[in-house]
């Protein structure tokens, strides 16, 4: 019996069961959609992340593990508007697979579906700015990240169609567990309105916006960009901010300084899942994220 299932196998008469009940493959550029693929589609899919939450998804190398990784993907979620642009398209061309080419149904872009903020009037990459296109870093807005779940659900929904359900039932369920937990995190952040900061990298804006909280400053002179002396100086006339904002990847050095200079606490906050402790997951992610300016806030 055995011998006849493999010959039936072999001849491409039967699909071998395991193939049937195939995973989605997803490659996830960052760790947030890596995530965010995984809490939506469970058991459906087998995601891949090309990069940690120690990593600049700015400057990412091309590596060939990326490469091979894309090459088997069925789905690549990424940002877009430029986050992932020095690698990205480098990994796609060599990986030369068609599925997840741009405007394939294989290729998602979360910034395709909000809005974004400091979108320059025309696209200017002077002085360095890595943020030409917008500010991509919308994984801090629990608003914008239930637009871009729903979208994603349905590019599952629309790819893997035999799992259709499955997925609709997994975003009904996020849906009703991150309105209740933005709720709940609004609530709490309320002490947090009207806080002025000065941040390092513009990766809070998004945040910082749906907390009603006032970024007065950035010690990066424009996205990209590292602290320079005659930046500092000008940053040393600012009023006192209440908090400076860093995440674990930056310089600390220049916000130390600032702090010394003009006041405030310095806050490390997490920029994605997994990049501090107790962050794993999107839920914990701003639970963390709220603890901490509350804490320093205060
Ligand atoms: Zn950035």
């Amino acid at each position: 019996m055995k011998q006849f299932m493999r010959l039936l196998i072999l001849s491409g008469i039967l699909i071998p069961f395991s193939f049937a009940n195939a995973q989605l493959k997803v490659f996830a550029c960052v760790p947030e959609w890596a995530e965010l693929t995984k809490i939506l589609g469970g058991k459906h899919v087998k995601v891949y992340s090309a990069t940690h939450a120690r990593q600049d998804p700015h400057k990412v190398q091309a590596r060939p593990s990326l490469i091979a990784r894309l090459r088997s993907a069925d789905l690549a979620v990424c940002t877009g508007a430029e986050l992932e642009a020095s690698w990205m398209s480098m990994v796609q061309r060599r990986a030369r697979n068609r599925k997840v080419m741009p405007g394939r149904p294989g290729y998602f872009e979360a910034t395709d579906y909000v809005r974004l903020l400091e979108k320059p009037k025309r696209l200017d990459r002077a002085d360095g700015d890595i943020h030409a296109e917008g500010n991509p870093h919308i994984q801090l807005d629990p608003r914008r990240i239930k637009v871009v779940a729903a979208a994603l659900a349905k590019r599952l929904k629309s790819i893997d169609p035999k799992n259709s359900n499955a997925y609709q039932q997994r975003w009904n369920s996020f849906d009703k567990r991150w309105r209740d937990s933005m709720a709940r995190w609004k609530k709490k952040a309320k002490p947090l309105q009207g806080k002025k900061v000065v941040v390092y990298h513009r990766e809070w804006i998004y945040l910082l916006d749906w907390l009603s909280i006032k970024r007065i400053g950035s010690l990066e002179p424009n996205p990209g960009v590292p602290p320079t002396p005659s930046h500092l100086a000008k940053l040393r006339t600012l009023q006192k901010p209440d908090m400076i904002i860093v995440s674990p990847l930056n310089n600390k050095k220049p916000a130390i300084w600032l702090r010394d200079k003009k006041g405030g606490r310095l806050v490390t906050l997490p920029q994605t899942v997994g990049a501090v402790a107790g962050t794993k997951d999107y839920f914990k992610l701003f639970d963390t994220i709220i603890s901490r300016l509350l804490k320093a806030g205060n």
